[in-house]
């Protein structure tokens, strides 16, 4: 019954939202603002109009734009020498969860010594507690996936070790942020389903995760439900700013389980894949294993199975096994269901590698889970899942 709730990120979401960075307080008088290598940004002209609404709001800002689907540490250590360099005292993450987790772990190095990878845990990362505040963080979210507008969680992959580990604390919060989901109709279909699963597999893995309290339950069962209506809409019809905003609105409650549940070792597993092949997105990674994964757990914990599968829309739903199938069959609605691993160059005898690097980069999730997965096990859903 115990829980602990701390969510101190404002929020400013819906359609036309984005007008608010040139109208609120803003933390800082000059931001470094981070966006993606790719031309996205600029081609709908986001970038431009953060520009404008920053001039609008009296503020200063120069551009940090590298950051990779896979964001790594060489990153985020050059764009913390940018922002010290050109005084930035606020950090803006401005596109998907790779340019806003960058945001959030620029703005700790920004105000910190030494190398990022002393401050994480697990792993090779030395786990040193961060002595100074990071910068401000705002969080401007042009996908519906990570939940990092809404969660303390920053993801980063070390690129010499293809350690892909997540940190996180209270002040890498976003001071605030905003959810547009007028920015997100640019998305593409299999991107969209990609970002969407994420979502739904933070709300699945908080919901069976043995740190579910009463208070992310309820952020989970509609999240989870929102997506079960809302994503194959939005995956066939991008420009659906009703499916849009309730697909952003559950990645959003996403992000809250995330911060008040935890992940489990799917997430684990994942991070290993796309960590050691950093060309596979990370929904595409999880989508693969999920089937998988989600049968070894049904019957561990038939209860919360059930309801999952009355939340995806199943009402009659009696047998944990339910859950699995609506998962197959909102995966295949959404066009996502025949990804391969070997299409990204996953070969199948590098499995038992991938398994015991989930274990020794990112094992803590293995405690979340409500049944211990032992190496073989992982293994084994490995095993099934490839193709
Ligand atoms: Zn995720």
């Amino acid at each position: 019954m115990n829980f602990e709730y701390y969510m101190p990120t404002k929020l400013f979401f819906g359609p036309g939202s984005l007008e608010k960075l040139g109208t609120e307080k803003l933390p800082g008088k000059k931001a470094l603002i981070v966006i993606s290598a790719g031309n996205s940004m600029k081609k709908y002209g986001y970038l431009d109009r953060v520009k404008a609404l920053l001039e609008k709001n009296n503020t200063e800002y120069c551009v940090f734009d590298k950051i990779m689907p896979n964001p790594i540490k060489a990153h985020v250590m050059e764009g913390a020498q940018m922002a010290r360099d050109n005084g930035c005292d606020f950090v803006i993450g401005l596109g998907g969860g790779s340019s806003i987790d960058s945001a959030k772990s620029i703005a700790i190095m920004a105000t910190n010594e030494g190398d990022y990878w002393n401050y994480i845990y697990g792993g090779s990362g030395k786990g040193k507690p961060i002595p100074n505040k990071p910068l401000p963080i705002i969080a401007i979210t042009t996908t519906a996936g990570t939940g990092t507008e809404s969660d303390p969680w920053t993801v980063i992959t070390k690129e010499d070790t293809g350690e892909k580990i997540g940190l996180g604390y209270e002040f890498t919060f976003p001071y605030f942020s905003i959810i547009d989901p007028e920015l997100m109709t640019s998305i593409p279909p299999h991107l969209t389903a990609y970002q969407g699963f994420d979502a739904l597999f933070h709300s699945t893995e908080g919901y069976i995760s043995n740190k579910a309290n009463l208070m992310s339950d309820i952020f989970a069962l509609k999240a989870i439900e929102l997506l079960g209506k809302y994503l194959p809409r939005a995956v066939k019809n991008g420009e659906d700013l009703e499916a849009r905003s309730m697909v952003a609105f559950a990645n959003t409650l996403a992000g809250i389980v995330e911060s008040t549940s935890t992940c489990t070792s799917e997430h684990a597993i994942e991070h290993s894949l796309s960590g050691l092949y950093p060309e596979l997105p990370h929904g595409a990674g999880l989508i693969m294993i999920s089937l998988e994964y989600y049968k070894v757990f049904a019957d561990k914990v038939p209860d919360r199975f059930v309801k999952m599968a009355k939340a995806l829309g199943k009402q009659d739903a009696r047998k944990p096994s339910d859950f699995v199938d609506l998962l197959a069959e909102l995966q295949a609605n959404c066009g996502v269901d025949n990804l391969k691993m070997s299409d990204y160059g996953i070969k199948k005898d590098d499995l038992p590698r991938i398994t015991k690097h989930a274990f020794d980069t990112m094992g803590q999730l293995f405690e979340n889970d409500r049944y211990k997965l032992s190496e073989a096990e992982t293994l084994g859903i490995l095993e099934k899942a490839y193709k």
